[in-house]
């Protein structure tokens, strides 16, 4: 590396290791979580009773928001935030950028006389009108005013974030157009949590209970990243323009030896992450398990579930952290999808289900599964949406990213299915017999013992390649990418479940309606024929085979490898009338997403390519050519005529890319999807074939010439 470069990285470091060691220890989570949450017990303090009252129910029933209740609350807030030292304040929220987004107000305002004084009013803490025109909004705006809203989502509490120099009240809140059109993904996932409450209420009453008021849908997201010196991260122009290597030959050494999975943790990793939690826990959040993830420098990061509103808005703020404490131990954290090829790249599993307002768990198996027709209407009715609605669901975690893993060999296939496991299986088959659906108590006490309550839930074992998993007590949608919001994917799962509850209660209270009906009887046959027809979808062998993608396509199930292929589904006509009867999205707020995300698909793709040219053709072609002269000059000829026939077949190859990246080039149809596909078709393969001649330099060129740092030093220097 040249001098030059070499001093710009070092000037580029924050004193790597400055803050281990260095913190109090005696400070223990207990003490400090949810300290920067103006939280539902900081509300009981500072706001006046009737106030505090008639916030808290909004909360717990999704009751409407009174306004008036606003300045109350917005004086209590500010002056909590003061005291914390907060200056300014910000409505966050999360475009369809899948980033979140701020603006920052100062509280301050001059008086007149000379000074400032700090004002926060309820109208100001309601609402906000963020510079909006340049959030995407795939087209929802463009026919009006380029006006876009913040509103308080008060269900999910208002934090301070804390700077080394200055701390920011942050108020969650939903995006939308001046016309109502949610511009967000906070704004549909609390309406399908409303959709879904509604239906699973509706069909808890003709179980007979009359008293839940609530189903709160939840969502435990398991974050997988990589941890990489931040020195190798300036090095390598891939990384930090696209987030993920762009070239780079495989090391001698990658996952191979199993030998990091759950390995111990490195010394400066493990500071690292106990800061991490920490700071999750000043927010509120509550993180549960750390660990080694399969692949080298790969690490996971999992808390206890929370209602996906809170859930989906605290993984944005974890991702968030990640990146931020990374930096404070000379670590960058690569949330992309697929930084290394090779290696497995990085999912996020979203671990799903429903509670109600009394605490109970709808996807609680029980001791005995086969005589809790609870439990059985609600699976089944996952099974039905899933089975009605998988083309859809994988559309929800399509991106550019999600593609290296999806259509490859290493996530969940693109083909979406349902792993049952063994316990529960039977329990379905026997349904399906007519028979009574008797559990089998020793298999659910494997290890013989009473005193492990735990063990019968895990019913079968672990079936790490199906995207769609029962694991226990809730259902594990496993084909999330790990740079991907929680937003859409558990809306998609809130909707179509709160369908597929309507419909088979439509069945239900139709055969109830009938004299002398009884419950257990009608559900048998109900269940019965509804698992039938969807049990298609049922697979619990091996995703990742050959033999299941035949198999899947003669069942008819869908194969969608591709960002291209998947986000039709989005605005397909069931889709369309399926979010339009639940009040979710409607169809323009739909069509914009799939605009939005096909526009992103190209984009990125697009800054991929342009990448790969520019370091092919500025950095490794000429480190590659200056090796030739030496070998010619040392009249090395047959090293040097092996080496100039990989330098011309490079050459072609870039050009190739230049060419098809060529604005000129590109489609001229107005259809995004067109420009997706020609990414798709034409230019990844020619930033493919760039880079295996780029990675087979690699392995030709000296060493000390080469300008990019290796897999090997990146992966294994920690
Ligand atoms: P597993 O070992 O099967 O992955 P864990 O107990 O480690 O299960 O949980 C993984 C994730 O699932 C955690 O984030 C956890 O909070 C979440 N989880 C557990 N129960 C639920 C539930 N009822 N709803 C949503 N997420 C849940
Ligand atoms: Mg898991």
């Amino acid at each position: 590396m040249s001098p030059i470069r070499q001093q710009n990285v070092m000037a580029a470091q924050w004193s790597p290791g400055a803050s281990i060691g260095l913190r109090d220890l005696t400070n223990s989570d207990n003490q400090i979580f949810g300290e920067n949450v103006f939280s539902p017990a900081v509300q009981r303090q500072r706001l006046p009773k009737d106030v505090y009252k008639r916030l808290s129910q909004t909360l717990a029933k999704g009751e409407p928001l009174d306004t008036t209740l606003a300045d109350a609350v917005a004086l209590a807030m500010k002056e909590w935030a003061l005291e914390k030292g907060a200056t300014h304040y910000s409505h966050v929220f999360q475009p369809l950028t899948g980033l979140t987004a701020e603006k920052h107000d100062s509280f301050y305002g001059p008086t007149g006389e000379g000074t400032a004084l700090a004002s926060f009013s309820g109208k100001e803490l309601i609402q906000a009108e963020p510079d909006a025109s340049s959030f995407p909004n795939g087209g929802i705006r463009a026919t009006f005013e380029a006006r876009g809203y913040t509103a308080w989502d008060p269900t999910s509490p208002a934090f301070i974030l804390e700077n080394p120099n200055g701390a920011l009240l942050c108020i969650p809140t939903a995006f939308v157009s001046w016309t109502g059109e949610a511009l967000d993904s906070k704004i549909p996932l609390l309406r399908s949590m409303d959709a879904l409450s509604k239906a699973a209420i509706r069909a808890l009453r003709l179980f007979g209970n009359d008293s839940v008021a609530r189903i709160f849908t939840t969502v435990g997201p398991e974050q997988e990243y990589f941890l990489i010196d931040e020195q190798y991260y300036f090095e390598r122009p891939d990384l930090i323009i696209t987030g993920r290597t762009l070239f780079g030959a495989k090391p001698p050494k990658g996952q191979e030896l199993d030998d990091h999975y759950f390995g111990s943790i490195p010394e400066r990793v493990l500071a690292f992450m106990l800061e991490l939690e920490e700071e999750c826990a000043k927010l509120g959040i509550p993180i549960k398990t750390r660990h080694n993830e399969v692949a080298p420098s790969q690490y996971e990061i999992a808390p206890i579930f929370e209602n996906s509103n809170v859930g989906a808005d605290h993984q944005q703020l974890t991702m968030q952290l990640i990146q931020n404490v990374a930096r404070r131990y000379g670590l960058v954290a690569l949330l992309h999808e697929k930084p290394f090829a090779g290696l497995n790249g990085s999912g996020k599993h979203n671990n799903w289900s429903m509670g109600t307002d009394e605490g109970e768990n709808l996807m609680e198996p029980g001791e005995t599964p086969g005589e809790n027709w609870q439990f059985l209407f609600f699976c089944t009715a996952v099974i039905k949406a899933v089975a009605r609605h998988a083309g859809l669901l994988r559309a929800s975690v399509a991106s550019a990213g999600q593609d290296h893993r999806l259509g490859a060999n290493e996530a969940p296939p693109a083909i979406i299915s349902i792993f049952l496991g063994a316990e529960l299986q039977k329990v379905f088959d026997a349904l399906e017999k007519g028979r009574a659906a008797k559990s089998t108590p020793q298999s659910f006490l494997g290890l013989g013992t009473p005193v492990l309550p735990a063990l019968p839930m895990h019913g079968g074992d672990r079936n790490r390649t199906s995207p769609f998993a029962f694991t226990g007590n809730k259902f594990e949608f496993r084909a999330l990418g790990a740079n991907q919001s929680l937003g859409l994917p558990n809306t998609v799962l809130n909707t179509i479940v709160a369908e597929a509850v309507d419909e088979l209660s439509d069945e239900l209270e139709a055969a109830l309606a009938k004299r002398g009906a009884k419950l257990e009887t009608a559900l048998a046959s109900i269940l019965q024929q509804a698992y039938s027809e969807n049990k298609a979808v049922i697979f619990n062998g091996d995703g990742y085979s050959e033999k299941w993608h035949k198999e899947a396509a003669k069942r008819g199930l869908k194969n969608l490898p591709s960002t291209p292929e998947a986000l039709p589904e989005l605005i397909s006509d069931v889709s369309i009338a399926l979010f339009t009867r639940y009040g979710v999205l409607n169809q323009r707020e739909l069509e914009s997403r799939y605009e939005v995300f096909a526009e992103q698909y190209v984009t990125k793709l697009n800054i991929e390519s342009e990448t790969t040219a520019g370091i092919a053709r500025t950095q490794i072609l000429p480190a590659a050519v200056r090796y030739l002269t030496e070998l010619s000059a040392a009249e090395m000829g047959t090293l040097a005529a092996e080496l100039r026939a990989k330098i011309d077949e490079f050459v072609f190859a870039i050009t190739k890319l230049e060419e098809a990246n060529l604005e000129e080039n590109h489609p001229k149809s107005e259809d995004v999807l067109d420009h997706a596909v020609y990414f798709r078709d034409t230019v990844i393969p020619a930033m493919t074939d760039v880079r295996t001649v780029g990675d087979e330099l690699e392995k030709l060129v000296a060493d000390d010439l080469w300008p990019l740092p290796k897999y090997s030093e990146i992966l294994f220097i920690k």
